[in-house]
């Protein structure tokens, strides 16, 4: 017999927890099952060489919705900053660094050009991204329908993008669909500005700065809403804050659970069934792994209409970053950067070719010789990451395609010599303090944090993957054709980064349909 009142989350990421915690409050029966041992997917802190403990995906917190904060409590609940509101540093190698601090970039060379034209980037950026942000918790619309919600959230996208006044919204519906390469380089003359904002349109994605969608990419990034944060504890400590609130409203949270599929009579949920036997019955099943996980290993195609199955099957989700992380004796020395400044996001992307040509071996299959990275020395903000006098660097590492031509395997130890390289040409005594290494590579990160193509957002983010059509129409509702089954992940609306958005619009979702 099915158990109809219980709600089982398959997956215990942030967003399956965010999901959980707000349909327990609501007064639901949930359990999540976790396959792994440990809570949180992509946003974990572990320890990976004795005493040296990293945010293993994610390592910088900016898109965290406020609301959910509160809302769960997430605060009293454990969460902390350990910096809030760090600064980007653009690296270069001679030393003649630039720094982003809100609206202000300041180094040598910057000139007054460049920094008016800084201020009016902010300011539409921001203006734009608050479009892009001011969708996440909306349920994305049916395009075919006459539900009158439906209707009420396409005029509600439609005005607010109309309220924009013409001259903004012209702006938008122009830059929206151009690329990263156009408007940096109609904006700004230093190098240095150009590569370094270029990195918030393609981290995480398949995409160089000349590609479409990179703006939209951007926007996404920017619509955060208050800095980038420095986690006390790591990313970790987000999802444990997150889990205590959904145990407080009296979930039940297993972790070491793998889920080896979804149970249908009838076409209707009656449940999952474990790696090892166990069944656990459920008239409501929310999924938070990737949309071909779920669909393709969790519920078996024969259940879906064949028309779905093609949408799920050309979902793009390609990973293409990899993560660095190296155990230090001691804090690094950086070229012209003292150790407050090691301690914010360091960025290497010397110019916006360097970054338009790493991309290119991406797209046939190679890493890149030179690639591009985001780096973060957490334990300079948070000393119980390392031993005394000891530091921890973790480096995202762009344009690693998933398909490597000459596979992982074979190329791992290569390449992460060639990132430490890279690194010790910023920072030229690395090389002798590093105690341990370790390279995630999208193969790796498919099978530590089982996601499908090792994809952060769990498929690309881009206009044709986005709202009502994200992972695929008839599926973008949380809600799924088949009876019982919702969606929660980043691979759902409005995408990934640690944001809660997904998980807390799912439980909206099930909430709504009783
Ligand atoms: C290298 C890297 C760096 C990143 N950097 C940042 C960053 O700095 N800032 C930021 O905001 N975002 C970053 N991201 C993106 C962010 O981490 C993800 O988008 C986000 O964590 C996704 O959350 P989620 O809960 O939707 O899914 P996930 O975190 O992927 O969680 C899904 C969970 O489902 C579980 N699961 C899957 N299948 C099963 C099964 N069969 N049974 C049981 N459980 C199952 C998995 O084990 C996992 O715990 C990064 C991602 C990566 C990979």
């Amino acid at each position: 017999m099915t158990d109809k009142n219980r709600v089982i989350i398959i997956g215990g990421g942030h967003n399956g927890l965010v999901c959980a915690a707000y349909l327990a409050k609501a007064g639901k029966q949930v359990t999540v099952l976790e396959a792994s041992g440990q809570l949180g997917g992509a946003a974990i802190t572990r320890e990976f060489a004795p005493g040296f403990k990293v945010s293993a995906g994610a390592h910088l917190l900016n898109l965290l919705d406020q609301d959910i904060r509160k809302d769960l409590a997430l605060d009293a609940h454990g969460l902390q900053m350990a910096r809030r509101a760090i600064s980007t540093i653009a690296l270069d190698v001679e030393g003649r660094h630039l720094t982003f601090s809100a609206d202000r970039v300041s180094g040598e060379g910057v000139s007054a050009k460049d920094q008016a034209a800084m201020v009016e980037y902010h300011r539409f950026m921001r203006r734009f991204a608050g479009i892009i942000g001011g969708l996440r918790n909306q349920m994305p619309p049916r395009i075919r329908t006459d539900n009158r919600g439906d209707l009420i959230r396409l005029a509600k996208t439609a005005w607010n993008i109309r309220r924009m006044g013409r001259t903004d919204m012209r702006e938008f519906l122009r830059i929206v669909g151009i690329n990263m390469y156009d408007i940096l380089k109609e904006n700004f003359e230093h190098p240095l500005i150009r590569g370094a904002l270029s990195l918030d349109g393609v981290l995480g994605s398949f995409l160089g700065p000349r590609s479409n969608n990179s703006v939209f990419c951007a926007l996404h990034r920017w619509s955060g809403t208050d800095g980038t944060h420095i986690v006390k504890g790591g990313m970790g400590a987000v999802t444990a804050a997150i889990a205590a609130a959904a145990r407080s409203h009296g979930a039940t949270i297993r972790t070491a659970s793998p889920v080896a599929g979804i149970m249908m009579e009838h076409g209707q949920v009656q449940g999952v069934e474990l790696d090892n036997g166990e069944q656990v019955q459920a008239g409501t099943v929310v999924s938070n792994a990737d949309p071909k996980t779920t669909f393709f290993n969790l519920l078996g195609a024969r259940h879906l209409e064949a028309g779905l199955v093609r949408k799920i099957q050309n979902i793009r989700m390609r990973g293409n970053a990899s993560k660095l992380h190296l155990a230090l004796s001691g804090i690094p020395e950086f070229t012209g950067l003292n150790q407050n400044q090691a301690g914010e996001r360091l960025l290497i992307a010397p110019d916006i070719e360097y970054v338009e040509r790493a991309f290119n071996h991406a797209k046939y299959g190679e890493h890149s010789a030179q690639p591009v990275a985001e780096i973060s020395i957490a334990s300079l903000n948070d000393d119980a990451l390392a031993p005394a006098g000891q530091h921890v660097l973790s480096a995202i590492i762009q344009y690693t395609p998933y398909a490597l031509k000459s596979g992982w395997p074979n190329a791992r130890q290569a390449f992460m010599e060639r990132c430490i390289e890279l690194i010790a040409q910023y920072a030229p005594g690395i090389r002798e303090q590093v105690v341990h290494a370790e390279l995630l590579t999208p193969v790796d990160i498919e099978r530590e944090f089982r996601i499908q193509g090792g994809h952060w957002h769990h498929g690309e983010l881009a206009l044709d993957q986005f709202l009502m059509t994200r992972p695929a129409p008839g599926t973008a509702q949380y809600q799924t054709p088949v009876d019982g089954l919702y969606l929660c992940g980043a691979g759902s609306h409005p995408g990934g980064g640690v944001m809660g958005s997904a998980g807390r619009n799912a439980a909206n979702a099930v909430l709504a349909n009783g």
